[in-house]
């Protein structure tokens, strides 16, 4: 593989040239207009305007980007997270042309992109599932009756669905009508397709998830876990590796899912098993992600591997270089995701000119970015910036890290969840490893940390005044 089209933008794209060029593969950035001035465009080898701003004219264009690939003798595309990296249809066009996805193939993509058919194919394995109804249900009466026999509260879930999107909890009998109407018409409209399903909903679950890798010769390994259960909205924006709750045995049973998991659809490359762990500590399979994961950084922090090396490797046919009891787990990893949203405003969206962006620097400090100042932030996609990610011998070390680069990251023109995260860091329950993913539900609110940045908004007019005040005396001067 000589030449390799990342068909993505953001910190994303920019974080797999990193490793391509570090391999000495050529690099070729695809672009919207919105994104000339990227910092992953600057960076590629070569660089293709492949349309308008709004994704569906540029970014998912699958057939567009095919064309650049072979225009440009591209050997290989790696789709990144979101956009095509979990399109059936895209991973199939780029086999046809004779181009390299790297990723699994679109059988497994097919399978674990719906998680209904992902939970009919892991059924045969034995992986423990979170009690509900396997199959997509349209008939109300017949859902209530089951939702009954389950037990309120319920989650109604879109097969389809992803992001945190298409999912409503339901607390009590008399809400079912109302919600499933609404469920499957809001999957409808966001994933073009309104199958629904239901599953008991566990009340205190932390989201706990395999990293596993897989070559081409049957070998498939997994690298531990990821504890993400500080999110809001269903989505993340806290994750840490390891999780202070496995034990080395829930580790182990949990590892030995995920493989099966992935064995059950023949997957090849780098994926994640999903999971929730119950305050009992039972486990239950969620999903599988067939693709690099946002939160894969702190994987590589704790074990030492580049993941995205790891799937040019298996695409290109290699065998895993290690055996599982070859892995472990070294010190402790943290990561922020920097979300545009302001988390004083009930994390709503932020958009505008990013008049200083200054990135923190220092021993244990990662961060994967895809924005520079002067830039201005495009309204057209994802929200996610950046992501920090510190890494320390221990956890306590690694959160301290974590709040001396908060500190250091220095960003105007444009609210970030920066705040939030010194709030997490500093929160008890986040130190003592007790929370679950209502972690933002029970303890965050805007206000809580409005004060705080007030008293530091005032200061910095206050300086701002006085500074005003000293140069117009010195201007006055020669008078
Ligand atoms: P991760 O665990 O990697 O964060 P997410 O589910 O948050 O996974 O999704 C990663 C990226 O893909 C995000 O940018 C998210 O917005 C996008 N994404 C995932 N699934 C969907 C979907 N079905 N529709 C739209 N965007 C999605
Ligand atoms: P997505 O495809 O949007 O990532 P997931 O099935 O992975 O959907 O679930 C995302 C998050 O939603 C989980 O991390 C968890 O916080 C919550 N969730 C999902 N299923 C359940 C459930 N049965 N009970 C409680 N929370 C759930
Ligand atoms: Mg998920």
């Amino acid at each position: 593989m000589k030449k390799i089209l990342v068909a993505n933008r953001g910190e994303i794209a920019v974080r797999i040239m990193e490793t391509a060029q570090k391999m000495g593969i050529k690099t070729v950035a695809v672009y919207s207009t919105a994104d000339r001035m990227a910092p992953h465009v600057k960076m590629a080898d070569e660089a293709v305007c492949i349309g308008e701003a709004p994704s569906n004219q540029s970014y998912l264009l699958g057939d567009k980007i095919i064309e650049v690939a072979k225009s440009l003798n591209v050997d290989g595309i790696h789709p990144g997270y979101g956009f095509l990296s979990e399109n059936v249809s895209f991973a199939l066009a780029c086999e046809k042309n004779g181009i390299t996805f790297i990723g699994p193939n679109s059988h497994a993509i097919e399978i674990m992109g719906s998680k209904l058919a992902a939970k009919e194919t892991v059924k045969a394995y034995n992986i423990p599932m979170v009690p509900g109804l396997d199959q997509a249900i349209t008939d109300i009466e017949k859902a209530k009756a089951i939702s009954k026999e389950i037990g309120f509260p319920i989650l109604i879930k879109a097969s389809a669905g992803g992001g945190g999107k298409g999912m409503r909890v339901v607390e009590k009998e008399e809400d079912f009508e109302t919600q499933m109407h609404r469920a499957i018409s809001e999957a409808t409209n966001a994933f073009g397709d309104g199958s629904v399903f239901i599953e008991k909903y566990i009340g205190s679950p932390r989201h706990i998830e395999i990293q596993i890798l897989a070559d081409k010769h049957g070998n498939i390994v997994h690298l531990f876990e990821r504890e993400c259960s500080i999110q809001r909205r269903h989505q993340k924006v806290v994750e840490e590796a390891p999780s202070t709750v496995l034990t080395p045995e829930i580790r182990k049973q949990m590892g030995e899912a995920a493989v099966k998991v992935a064995a059950s659809c023949d997957y090849v490359g780098a994926g994640t098993v999903e999971f929730l762990l119950d305050e009992n500590k039972n486990f239950y399979f969620l999903e599988m992600n067939t693709r690099l994961q946002v939160e894969h950084p702190v994987t590589e922090l704790i074990t030492g591997l580049d993941l995205v090396e790891m799937q040019i490797n298996i695409a290109r046919g290699e065998k895993l270089p290690f055996t599982q009891d070859d892995l472990k787990i070294q010190g402790h990893a943290v990561e922020l995701r920097i979300y545009a949203e302001d988390p004083l405003n009930d994390f709503l969206p932020s958009v505008g000119n990013l008049k200083v962006y200054k990135l923190p620097k220092g021993p244990g400090i990662r961060v994967d970015n895809g924005i520079e100042e002067g830039m201005d932030v495009p309204i057209y996609y994802d929200p996610m910036l950046a992501k920090l990610i510190t890494f320390g011998k221990t956890r306590e070390e690694a959160i301290e890290t974590m709040l001396t680069a908060i500190h250091d990251y220095k960003v105007k023109g444009i609210e970030t969840t920066l705040p939030f995260g010194k709030f997490v860091m500093e929160h008890d329950a986040f130190r003592d490893g007790h929370f679950d993913t209502n972690f933002v539900k029970k303890y965050y609110n805007g206000e809580l940390i409005k004060e705080e940045y007030k008293d530091e908004a005032q200061v910095a007019a206050y300086i701002a005044l006085k500074q005003y005040l000293e140069d117009q005396k010195s201007l006055r001067l020669p008078n």
